[in-house]
């Protein structure tokens, strides 16, 4: 079978390594079509499709028993997913969190093998490393979430001194206490400093583009400002720290990133890393 979209062809047959997204609803993911291209760039006879699923147990048997290579996790299974698989890197079990699948096929006829990793967090320390050294430097995290953890966790493995701030106190001190770091309340970030502030929260996404977690004024305390909400990518929050001089990180590199280490995890080759930066810009221009 041939499939052809904007001059793309994939062709599909019986030697197709097949992957997939794992999620409820996954009907919004711009993973397939960036996996898909990767693959492609590459002349890897590999697939990529969305994989809606009702009852995580009965998909991790499906996927088990149909012989995927490998899988992505999304929302509502990222935690859930952690005792379903054969091997959880540490990371992604300090984190609490997998979001990629990598599923060895036994030769001897035994049930395949399913490794899982957190990507959210290699993602987002490549993305702010790109305008920041990470070790010793300081990072005031907004938010106290899932990304939030991954952020967190990830940042203090690459040596980053870490700070938590959230809207719910009591969410905020549970995180900064699994981080062994400090949190602030959200009344006191005008007095606080750093090297970079991460948004980590939802502040700002479609449908409310015109909200923003920090008032401008406060922007001057951080050299370098990341937002990890990508649609719209230039974010207000974006948008005023650039007018204030800061660096600036979207969070489509994290996106992108995330996924780079997803496709280095399932094939062992560098991510085409422009192919895929292209097709998220195209995707998510739609919507900035
Ligand atoms: P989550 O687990 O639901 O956490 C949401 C966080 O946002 C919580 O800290 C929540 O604070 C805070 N929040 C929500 N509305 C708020 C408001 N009006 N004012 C202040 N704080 C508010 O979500 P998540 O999975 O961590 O995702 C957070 C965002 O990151 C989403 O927009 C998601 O699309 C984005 N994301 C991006 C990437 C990427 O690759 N770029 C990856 C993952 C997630 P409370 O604790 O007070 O409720």
């Amino acid at each position: 079978m041939t499939m052809a979209d904007d001059n793309r062809t994939i062709n599909v047959n019986g030697e197709t390594a097949t992957f997939g997204i794992i999620g409820n609803p996954v009907h919004h993911s711009l993973s397939p079509e960036m996996h898909n291209a990767a693959f492609h760039a590459l002349g890897l006879n590999n697939i990529y499709v969305p994989l809606p699923t009702t009852n995580l147990r009965d998909g991790i048997a499906g996927i088990r028993a149909l012989g995927f290579r490998g899988a992505s996790v999304t929302i509502p299974y990222k935690e859930d997913i952690l005792p379903l698989v054969d091997h959880v890197d540490p990371v992604a079990a300090r984190i609490g969190a997998v979001n990629t699948l990598v599923i060895k096929q036994q030769a001897d006829g035994r049930s395949p093998a399913i490794s899982g990793y957190n990507t959210d967090w290699i993602g987002a320390n490549r993305a702010l490393a790109e305008k920041l050294e990470l070790k010793g430097s300081r990072v005031l995290i907004i938010g106290a979430g899932g990304a939030a953890r991954a952020i967190g966790f990830g940042l203090k493995e690459a040596g980053a001194e870490v700070m938590v701030t959230n809207r719910t106190v009591a969410k905020g001190e549970r995180l900064a206490g699994r981080l062994d770091c400090r949190f602030y309340r959200l009344e006191e970030l005008g007095r606080l400093k750093a090297d970079a502030l991460i948004n980590a929260t939802s502040v700002g996404m479609t449908p409310k583009p015109e909200n923003t977690p920090v008032p401008k004024e406060f922007l001057h305390n951080f050299a370098a400002v990341m937002d990890i909400v990508y649609a719209p990518v230039a974010t207000r929050l974006l948008r005023e720290a650039a007018a204030s001089g800061c660096r600036v990180v979207d969070g489509l590199a994290m996106l992108l990133y995330q996924g780079a280490a997803q496709f280095e995890l399932w094939t062992g080759r560098p991510a085409p890393i422009g192919v895929m930066r292209d097709i998220l810009a195209k995707r998510l221009k739609t919507i900035q």
